[in-house]
């Protein structure tokens, strides 16, 4: 499969506080990764804010959670200290080897797991090649991004303007709205 199929999404969605997850749990999905920078919080916020943490705690009732993050554990352990979350650091999405280890940790199924992030050419694409299905979520806050991340953006545009050109129907349902929501 070409990549650039690879990197689209489900669905897209205004944050991590607007997906369905009762329906996600209707639809049989047992586990949740989510990855940490730009989709749960800022790079410039060190900490998950008492409503995440509330919030992680209720979805933790329903579904197995893992944040699978590229960051390293200096970033990754201080900002879930106050969530008893799973977690893997270094995850080098888009290889699979992050995700593979999530997957062990949380005892899943690919077919049973969500991927939720922010970045096409990280969490789309990574849970794409694994074989899970990705929300992609608008970013907390772009201007923080680092510069790894923004040489993804570049990449990114130009995967986006693939699909727009090869599959016009899919962008219009699943990107439209992000690449409107992100434009500066
Ligand atoms: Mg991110």
């Amino acid at each position: 499969m070409a990549v650039y199929l690879k990197c689209i999404p489900l669905t897209y969605k205004q944050s991590i506080f607007d997906i369905n997850y009762q329906h996600l749990k209707e639809q049989g999905i047992k586990t949740l990764f989510f990855d940490l920078d730009n989709t749960i919080i800022g790079y410039d916020e060190v900490e998950l804010s008492p409503s995440h943490v509330r919030f992680f705690k209720a979805l933790e009732r329903s579904f197995e959670v893992v944040i699978i993050s590229n960051s390293g554990r200096k970033r990754v352990e201080p900002a879930l200290a106050k969530t008893n979350l799973k977690f893997v650091w270094h995850a080098k999405k888009p290889l699979k080897f992050g995700l593979k280890k999530a997957l062990n940790m949380a005892n899943g199924q690919k077919s049973e797991t969500i991927l939720i992030g922010d970045q096409l050419m990280t969490d789309v694409l990574g849970g794409n090649r694994f074989g899970i299905q990705v929300i992609l979520v608008r970013s907390v806050k772009r201007k923080s991004d680092r510069l790894i991340t923004q040489f993804n953006r570049k990449l990114e545009k130009m995967i986006i303007k693939k699909i727009k050109n090869k599959r016009p129907e899919l962008y219009d349902e699943r990107l439209k709205a992000y690449v409107n929501d992100h434009a500066v």
